[in-house]
């Protein structure tokens, strides 16, 4: 009991502290060290804690950079390495302020909204946004595969660009195929696919879904014979009949979680790309599946999964494009 009494306050404690890291760089840069490190800095190089703030001569304040020194291998860091911003030149304050906005708002938030609020280039803020949307990404090789009962639904996102011309390659004109799996009262995996033929649904299902489970979805055929690869087999509702749901039979999350996809990528985003719509879905699993965390909780998360991705940031394609 007492261990959740403190917990609870640190929570709020970083509800207090965002709003000073999103206007002050000292107090952002220790908001990230605090979040990588608690109260015993490390080195990132070796591990040890052996480890200070560097200061200036003549200010005695921390260096201009923020660096930190490690007293066993001589090496001098900051807390941006190895995490999504370490190439970044951007203050860390406006990092914060964007962790902070895309882990608190529902429908998402722009690159556009980003630029106007921090005042910094379209460029960047997008740049910004790239980055802590793929922190959000699952590491879905080490992610656990969903189970118990499974709904798996597939729509359409996108639609006609708002004037000609807005994509040279045509590519955001056309509406884009999503699946999506989502876990009663637990966790979802949305992707893009490239086609809805039966080949193509039942492999992404087999992919996110625990053999265990039992499958429900809707009566396109496509889904034909997946509940064979099922211990909990195969159950549909059938639309065209008006039939919406047979007892816990139903497929009405995966389409309500479809809805909230939409109202942002046109509400929010404006339309988005073929090419980037991932990175979108991306940033509405996250937050769907923190939806019980607090904004203060699921924004730390996003902090925290941000570090170790620096490397994977290069070679992140669509794996399921
Ligand atoms: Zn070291």
């Amino acid at each position: 009991m007492r261990k959740r009494d403190t917990h609870n306050l640190s929570k709020s404690k970083v509800i207090e502290q965002i709003p000073l890291a999103c206007s002050d760089e000292l107090a952002a840069v220790e908001f990230f060290e605090f979040q990588r490190w608690g109260n015993t800095p490390c080195c990132v190089k070796c591990g040890s804690v052996d480890v200070y703030a560097m200061k200036d001569s003549k200010t005695g304040e921390r260096s201009k950079r923020f660096l930190w020194r490690c007293r066993d291998c001589k090496e001098q860091y900051t807390v941006r390495i190895g995490t999504v911003y370490e190439e970044s030149r951007l203050p860390l304050r406006h990092w914060a302020y964007a962790f902070w906005r895309a882990c608190t708002s529902k429908k998402g938030v722009s690159a556009l909204e980003i630029q106007r609020h921090c005042q910094i280039s379209y460029k960047s803020a997008l740049f910004l946004m790239n980055r802590i949307r793929f922190a959000m990404a699952p590491d879905l090789p080490t992610a656990p595969k969903l189970q118990g009962f499974v709904e798996c639904d597939e729509t359409y996102v996108g639609g006609k660009p708002r004037f000609k011309g807005h994509n040279k390659r045509g590519m955001g004109t056309s509406k884009v195929p999503v699946f999506a799996a989502v876990e009663r009262d637990g966790q979802i995996r949305r992707h893009v696919v490239a086609d809805v033929t039966g080949k193509t649904l039942k492999a992404a299902i087999k992919n996110v879904v625990d053999p265990r489970s039992h499958i429900f979805t809707d009566e396109n055929a496509a889904y034909k014979g997946i509940g064979d690869h099922f211990m909990g087999g195969h159950l549909t509702v059938t639309h065209s009949r008006k039939e919406y749901a047979r007892g816990p039979i139903h497929t009405n999350t995966a389409e309500s979680s479809f809805a909230l996809v939409k109202r942002g990528i046109i509400g929010t985003y404006h339309n988005v790309s073929k090419e980037y719509l991932h990175r979108y879905l991306w940033q509405f699993d996250f937050v769907w599946n923190t939806r019980k965390l607090n904004d203060g909780e699921r924004t730390i998360e996003a902090i925290k999964a941000a570090e170790g991705k620096r490397l994977m940031y290069q070679s992140a394609v669509n794996p399921h494009a």
